[in-house]
């Protein structure tokens, strides 16, 4: 699954050039339709695909239409395999799936999946859960000081090593790798032991198949399927957070399991001291169990998530060169998250696909980080410009905002001047008492920097990288 950035068009007109790129159109979807009958079979694509349409598929990207966040996570999370294998089928360089809801027909929708009496669930489709993904695996994660102990908990956890204590919350804010470990600790435990009943809900999946249970008069033999099964794994539980119902049954569910010894594993955005949406009794359920956070990872960790991934992937690019510099380049630009990281990736490689280049230059990451742009541009505050610069210089914020004239902090500092003033509305006055620099001093360093934008390549692509970056923020 790639991340949930928008593919984006335009731009670079040589790129605009290249096959494939451009809007899919409504002949293109028919074609993925009649091959994802042919992959899933004509129920599950009239259940599930009827309401859906194609918008794009450019950056090796597939963004579906759907009409609920639900259904669009529930295809993503279920189908997303078969839909990147159609689109390749159609003819179009697919490499990861998206989608992005519209309100069109979201009624007739919502008419449709309405329970009727005579279209009862089955009782497996009572607590139908999520198709395990079979790429998250204990293997093909990688550790480093910032997931190591979540790594180590959910490995033996995944051994059947309950600690004694039968559950485990993993926390960590996007795209860091709780999905990733929980999918992989449910592998194991099947794996090991196939007569184990494993199921992978996420928390609004829960939340749905609970609301149904309750609407459809059902409540009691749901709770029988729940508590039946020796894994749950519930992903995302920040979704329980003001939901009362839910939590409570959710509560029970959990003491009751945990009571027969069986294993609840659980992920959420926050730690558990800061989930003040969710019930007392939950909260100290989940701290009787472990917990273990997920930290961002840092440069090194980047690099090496990047070297794993090209590996991954390599089969796909058997010629393709990346010298270390470019993936330097990539791991200093994409901080915070692994998703945007690996998007980041996945975009790079596939726009050398389609351009067919055996090498990727400084020139295309470039084009290709700066068209990885989510649709809002935000406005930098000037200590994010300051910090920055700091990192892509390797000079120190006291210095940047102190009085040594060193040539390369000067420079920095210049830099960051410039940025502030071009990427902000704030006065000058504002950014003088930032830098502890008069007006004067201000207005001269963008004159200067604007100079060398055009006498300096290797400057004028510093400071193009930093304000893609400064624009487009890609933490968490
Ligand atoms: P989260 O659930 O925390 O939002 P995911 O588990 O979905 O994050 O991770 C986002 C993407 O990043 C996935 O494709 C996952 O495989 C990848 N990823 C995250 N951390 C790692 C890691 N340490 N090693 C390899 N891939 C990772
Ligand atoms: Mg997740």
């Amino acid at each position: 699954m790639v991340g949930k950035y928008e593919a984006c068009r335009g731009g670079n007109p040589d790129l605009s050039k290249a096959p494939n790129q451009e809007m899919a159109s409504k002949g293109d979807w028919s074609t993925i339709k009649r091959h994802l009958q042919q992959l899933l079979g004509q129920k599950v694509v009239s259940n599930w695909f009827s309401e859906v349409s194609i918008a794009s598929a450019s950056g090796g990207v597939a963004t579906l239409l759907v009409t609920s966040k639900f259904n669009g996570e529930y295809i993503q999370a279920n189908f997303a395999e078969e839909i990147v294998a159609s689109c390749r089928h159609a003819g179009l360089k697919v490499y990861g799936t998206d989608f992005r809801v519209t309100s069109r027909n979201r009624t007739q929708a919502s008419r449709q999946s309405r329970p009727s009496g005579q279209n009862q669930a089955s009782p497996t489709q009572l607590l139908k859960g999520l198709r395990l993904n079979k790429r998250y695996s204990f293997d093909s994660f990688v550790v480093g000081t910032e997931n190591g102990h979540a790594y180590d908990a959910a490995r033996r956890i995944g051994q059947g090593n309950l600690f004694g204590v039968g559950s485990l919350y993993i926390y960590g804010s996007v795209g860091l790798g709780k999905t990733h470990l929980l999918n992989a600790i449910c592998w194991m435990r099947k794996s090991s032991s196939p007569d184990l009943t494993v199921k992978l809900l996420s928390g609004d999946l829960f939340m749905d198949r609970y609301v149904r249970a309750v609407t459809g008069k059902r409540l009691l033999e749901f709770r029988e399927l729940v508590r039946s099964v020796d894994v749950l794994a519930i992903d995302d539980i920040q979704f329980f957070e003001g939901r009362r119902g839910t939590t409570e049954e959710f509560e029970m569910t959990f003491s009751a399991l945990s009571n027969e010894q069986k294993t609840v594993v659980l992920t959420g955005q926050k730690p558990v001291v800061s989930m003040n949406g969710l019930n007392v009794r939950l909260r100290s359920r989940l701290q009787q169990g472990l917990t273990v956070g997920l930290k961002p990872p840092g440069l090194d960790l980047r690099l090496r998530i990047l070297q794993r991934k090209i590996e991954d992937w390599r089969h796909e690019y058997p010629d393709l060169e990346i010298s270390p510099e470019v993936l330097e380049y990539v791991a200093k630009t994409f901080t915070g998250d692994v998703r945007l990281l690996e998007g980041a990736l996945q975009r790079l490689l596939a726009t050398a696909g389609f351009l067919r280049s055996k090498k990727i230059t400084p020139d295309l990451v470039e084009h290709v980080l700066t068209d990885l742009a989510p649709s809002a541009m935000a406005e930098p505050n000037i200590d994010d410009i300051v910090k920055a610069v700091s990192e892509h210089f390797g000079v120190s914020a006291k210095d940047l905002k102190g009085q040594t004239r060193i040539r390369n902090i000067a420079r920095a500092r210049q830099i960051a001047i410039y940025l502030a003033k071009n990427l902000t509305t704030k006065s000058l006055p504002h950014i003088g008492s930032t830098f502890s620099r008069d007006r004067t001093t201000i207005l001269y360093s963008v004159k200067r920097v604007r100079k060398l934008q055009k006498t300096d390549q290797a400057a004028a692509r510093d400071l193009r990288l930093l304000e893609s970056k400064l624009r487009y923020p890609t933490g968490a």
